[in-house]
């Protein structure tokens, strides 16, 4: 340990701007290698079904840090000067990640210029009058929706909607102003959304079907996997990505996951033996085609049942 109680002020005040300098490095570092995480995917293999869900969930960085890093990184790629300016710390994270989605082969070297010595608000009020047809970049950090808690039971929802939403919620009002007379735009988003999860949601849907029979009738071999044994499979998973990486790592995706054969249909893998059907997400699921039948099948396949 330091004994900074024995340092001098020259000490104190040297030794904290080599930790900065050592940062920026750090930071670049970090930036190159998760373009190569990315770009090689290996993400898939550790358990993660995607590059964010890597960073949080695997690496600890909070959502916000991801985000930026990922942005950034991905920029780099593109204009490895990022990277210039934030090892000599011209410019930090944050003002490259306000300034990535504006940037451009022809425009870049510019905009990276010009930002320089600028502050946060400052960055964000030239760059709303440089592209006004653009929201501030903070707007958009969940894609297109701010979700903003107010007392741990309701939130605030923050939704950039176009013309024909506006439309579409003035006519769903129209419809149901039996149900709604005050025409709560909440109630009837919601009305919409529970339709929708009745008709489209694959825990819903297999939680209505019955229970396999299993009468054994003459029938030919097929891809369809039965409600029943879907329905096994889904609750077997608890419904999440079934993959787990060879460090024990289990994927937590849980969105757009889809049903799989372990041993693929087409190489005779049955629908009908609830112990070949699997849950994984899009992105493993994609990953395990490529691996059985694409240009990456001769790397060592980690796959197992959860
Ligand atoms: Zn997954």
């Amino acid at each position: 340990m330091i004994g900074f109680r024995e340092m001098t002020n020259e000490e104190i005040k040297t030794g904290i701007r080599k930790l900065v300098a050592s940062e920026h490095e750090n930071l670049v570092s970090f930036l190159r290698y998760l373009i190569e995480v990315e770009n090689r995917e290996l993400f898939l293999e550790e358990g993660a079904s995607s590059i964010q869900d890597f960073c949080e969930r695997l690496l600890g960085l909070c959502h916000g840090t991801a985000l930026k890093r990922i942005w950034v990184a991905r920029a780099a790629s593109r204009f490895p000067l990022i990277l210039d300016f934030l090892a000599e710390s011209k410019l930090q994270l944050t003002a490259v990640s306000l300034l990535v989605r504006h940037l451009t082969e022809e425009n870049h070297r510019d905009l990276l210029t010009t930002a320089v010595g600028k502050t946060e608000p400052e960055l964000k009020w030239w760059l709303s009058e440089l592209f006004p047809e653009k929201l501030p970049p903070d707007w958009k950090l969940d894609g297109q929706e701010k979700i903003i808690p107010l007392d741990g039971k309701t939130a605030k929802f923050v939704l950039v909607v176009d013309e024909e939403f506006v439309k579409q919620l003035k006519r769903a009002k129209e419809i149901h102003k039996h149900e709604f007379p005050d025409g709560n735009s909440l109630a009837i988003l919601k009305k919409a959304l529970n339709h929708d999860l009745h008709d489209h949601d694959p825990r819903q849907k297999a939680k209505r079907a019955r229970k396999p029979q299993c009468r054994d009738k003459k029938e030919t071999p097929s891809r369809r996997i039965p409600r029943g044994i879907e329905y096994a499979a889904r609750e077997r998973a608890g419904h999440q990505c079934a993959y787990v990486s060879p460090n024990g790592v289990r994927c937590t995706e849980r969105a757009g996951v889809e049903l799989d054969h372990r041993v693929s249909w087409a190489v005779g893998g049955s629908s009908k033996d609830l112990r070949n059907i699997q849950l994984l997400c899009f992105a493993h699921n994609r990953w395990k085609g490529r691996l059985e039948f694409g240009k990456d099948y001769r790397r060592a396949n980690p796959w197992r049942l959860q």
